[in-house]
Order: structure tokens, then C-alpha cells, then sequence
């Protein structure tokens, strides 16, 4: 989630609720495919639900694409988030213009943390070094790339209405591309693309501030060609006026996921395979993972509830209670109790700064900090 969005991510007062009960286990630090199988998981219970996502992001396959300064959101987003498998991610941002390639609410959420002065992150949990390096970084102008028309984006209006609350970042939208796409739709337009247009006017209509950055849509451009020897240097795209040429040094795309496989788990076309959920005796699948990666939180809570209704219902009789504790490779399992220790430390160390929480982002520090070992979260 967007480390900007900090209301949206109070939805973790949900599970911390469920995380309440005497009845909630957790041990986290584990992989599952690697330090324990799925099917020993099945083994030991009732049943087993897989709610993993869908992490990989998927690839344009046009040339230069490999180059530096070309990622994918999938790298992107969990850098800025202080993932600990991603905070040597890197991303070259001594560019003054990145492109971000794609029409959802990712793109528009890469651009924006891209597009805004990098000190109003200052009081959300974003890694530190992600801010710092935002902070040294060069990028003034970001723009977004759709390669359908406004008509078709699949951006949200909150998300668009949104942008034009950044204080010092200059949002742009060609009039007439919005002109355009609202005679193509005519009548036809459904509620969610009459409320994109509504947004999308509303934005054209502002009138621009005198800011040193922009965020910048650029519609009906497909990307051919990432150029560059060493490192990104353009895109080529093309248009319906021709090919057309941007200079810039940071390409992010933000065109889908997929979901990583896991052994034992059946996949197809970037998801698990499922009836409904159902995967296999006992084994179930959830949101991204189970319908591909498109959705919004209420729409996963919505297909979760539907999934455990068809676990319940198939529930017989109860397995004896077993434990798989004993079972990890990995013994650094962090219990909740572990959990609550990192989210504690986290918590306090963000209160001076007027942060919801400074993260850490180092596994081992966690690990440490979750048995009560060291409760500094350092910036190293
Ligand atoms: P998305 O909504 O499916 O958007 C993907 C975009 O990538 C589309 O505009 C698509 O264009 C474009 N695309 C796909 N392949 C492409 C290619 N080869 N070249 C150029 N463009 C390409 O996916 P997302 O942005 O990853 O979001 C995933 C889900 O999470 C969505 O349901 C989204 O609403 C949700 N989400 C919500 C929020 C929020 O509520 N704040 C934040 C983040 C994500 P075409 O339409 O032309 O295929």
C-alpha cells in the first residue's frame, strides 16, 4: 500500500483484532515452499488458505527493457516500502524525468511518490532511505503512460482527484484528449468512467501552479523501445501521430502482476488454480492469488468471506490438534508476541519524528528486536 495513504492502512486494525484472539497463532519469518511444504501444512490442519498475492511484476517484452533504470513496480513499490528483500533495489534517480508505463491505480501511485516534493514523505512511514534518496534524486517531471485513451484508463477517481492535493507538483492533462474521450464514450459510459472523466476535468480545469514538478498523462502511447547502452536513457513510443521519442533516465512499469510460484501449487496464467477457491482437499486460495491482480481491498474481503463460507461448508471431521512449530528449517519464526515487539519499536520510534512509525528494514534487526534483543531501529 502506499506508505502516502495512511488512512487506507488503518485497515490493520482488522487483523489485529483477529490477531487478538487466544485462538491466532502466528509465525511469520517463514517461507512457505522452502522452509516448510504446503503439503506438510495440510498435513497438520484443517485446512490451509493461500492469501499470497500476486508479487512478480509482468514485462512489456520490448527491447531495452533489461536496461538500468528500467523496473518493474513489483521492485519499485517495495523498495519505497522498506521491504527487506528489496532495499538494494537502487533505483537511479539522478534523472530529472522518469516515465511510469501503465493506466491503473499503480501507476498512479509510483507517479505520484515520484512527482512530489520528496518532504511531504517526511510524516509517513516510506524508508528513510527512500526519502533520502528522493531528497538527492533529480526527477521533476514524471509522466504517465496509457496506451488506450482516457476512456479506457483503469485509474480510480479518488486516485485521480487526489493528485491535485499535492501542494507543490504541477499536475497535467491535455484538454482535448478529455474532449475526445468523452465523444468516443458518449452515452455508452459507465458510472466509473463518467467519474474518471469528472475527475479528469476537474484536473484539466485547475488551473496550473508555478511548480518546479509535474506529473504529466500522456494517453494513446504504446511503448516500443526502451533506448539506452548503459542505462535508460528514452522510450520510443508509438502514436497515433507517429513514433515519438522521450528523453528520460527511470522507467517504472505498472502494467500487472503475477503470482509466484509456490511448490505443490497448482498455476496457471500467473494465478493458482482453483474451482471457486477450492485448490485441493483442504487447500484454498485467496484474492490476487486466486482471481489475478486486479481489485481493491473491499473487493478481497468480499471473494475471502465467499472462499471461507465454501471451507466451512466442506469442513467434516476435525483433524487432531498438531502443531507445526517443530517442523521449520529456518528457526527464526516470528511469533506475534515477536511481532508486536517490532511494531512497538517501529511505533515509538517514529512518534519523535511525527511519523505513524519508522520502519525497519532489516530481516536480522527484526529478528533480533522481535525476542526482545535489541529495540533500536536504526537507520543502518
Ligand atoms: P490495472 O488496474 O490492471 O492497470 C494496468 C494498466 O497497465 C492498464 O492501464 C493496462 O492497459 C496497462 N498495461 C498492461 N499491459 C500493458 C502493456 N504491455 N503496455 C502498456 N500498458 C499495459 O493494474 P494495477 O495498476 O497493477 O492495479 C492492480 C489492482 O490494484 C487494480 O484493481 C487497482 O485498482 C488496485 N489498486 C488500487 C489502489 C487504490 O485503491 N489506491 C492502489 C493500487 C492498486 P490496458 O487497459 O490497455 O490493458
Amino acid at each position: 500500500m502506499a506508505p502516502d495513504h495512511q488512512k487506507i492502512k488503518t485497515v490493520s486494525k482488522a487483523f489485529e483484532k483477529i490477531a487478538a484472539d487466544k485462538n491466532f497463532r502466528l509465525f511469520a519469518n517463514v517461507e512457505v515452499g522452502s522452509d516448510l511444504a504446503v503439503a506438510q501444512l495440510q498435513e497438520h490442519y484443517d485446512a490451509v488458505i493461500l492469501a499470497t498475492g500476486s508479487s512478480l511484476g509482468k514485462k512489456l517484452g520490448i527491447p531495452g527493457e533489461e536496461l538500468r533504470g528500467s523496473l518493474s513496480a513489483a521492485v519499485f513499490v517495495p523498495w519505497y516500502n522498506a521491504h527487506p528483500d528489496f532495499i538494494d533495489v537502487d533505483p537511479p534517480l539522478d534523472t530529472d524525468t522518469a516515465i511510469v508505463i501503465g493506466a491503473g491505480n499503480v501507476a498512479v501511485d509510483v507517479a505520484r511518490m515520484l512527482a512530489q516534493e520528496p518532504s511531504e514523505l517526511d510524516r509517513t512511514d516510506t524508508a528513510d532511505y527512500a526519502i533520502d534518496a528522493l531528497k538527492a534524486g533529480g526527477i521533476r517531471r514524471v509522466s504517465i503512460s496509457a496506451r488506450r485513451g482516457p476512456e479506457h484508463a483503469a485509474f480510480s477517481s479518488p486516485e485521480l482527484r487526489e493528485l491535485l492535493r499535492l501542494e507543490r507538483t504541477t499536475i497535467v492533462m491535455q484538454k482535448s484528449d478529455i474532449d475526445a474521450a468523452m465523444t468516443r464514450a458518449g452515452d455508452g459510459a459507465g458510472k466509473d468512467v463518467k467519474s474518471n472523466f469528472d475527475a479528469m476535468r476537474l484536473i484539466v480545469e485547475t488551473p496550473p501552479g508555478e511548480h518546479e514538478r509535474t506529473l504529466e498523462f500522456l494517453f494513446h502511447h504504446t511503448p516500443k523501445q526502451i533506448l539506452g547502452t548503459d542505462r535508460v536513457e528514452g522510450v520510443v513510443f508509438a502514436t497515433p501521430h507517429g513514433d515519438v521519442t522521450i528523453r528520460c533516465g527511470l522507467v517504472i512499469t505498472a502494467i500487472g502482476y503475477q503470482a509466484q510460484g509456490i511448490d505443490g501449487v497448482p498455476y496457471e496464467n500467473g494465478r493458482v488454480v482453483s474451482s471457486d477457491g477450492r485448490v485441493q482437499a483442504n487447500l484454498y486460495v485467496v484474492g490476487w492469488a486466486k482471481r489475478g491482480p486486479t481489485g481493491v481491498i473491499g473487493t478481497n474481503k468480499s471473494d475471502a468471506a465467499a472462499v471461507v463460507a465454501l471451507l466451512v461448508s466442506d469442513l467434516k471431521i476435525p483433524k487432531n490438534k498438531s502443531d507445526i512449530a517443530g517442523l521449520f528449517t529456518n528457526q527464526m519464526a516470528v511469533t506475534q508476541e515477536g511481532w508486536q515487539r517490532i511494531n512497538q519499536a517501529e511505533v515509538d520510534a517514529g512518534e519523535p519524528l511525527g511519523k505513524p512509525r519508522k520502519k525497519m528494514f532489516r530481516r536480522d534487526q527484526m529478528v533480533a528486536v522481535s525476542q526482545g534483543v535489541d529495540r533500536e531501529v536504526g537507520s543502518s
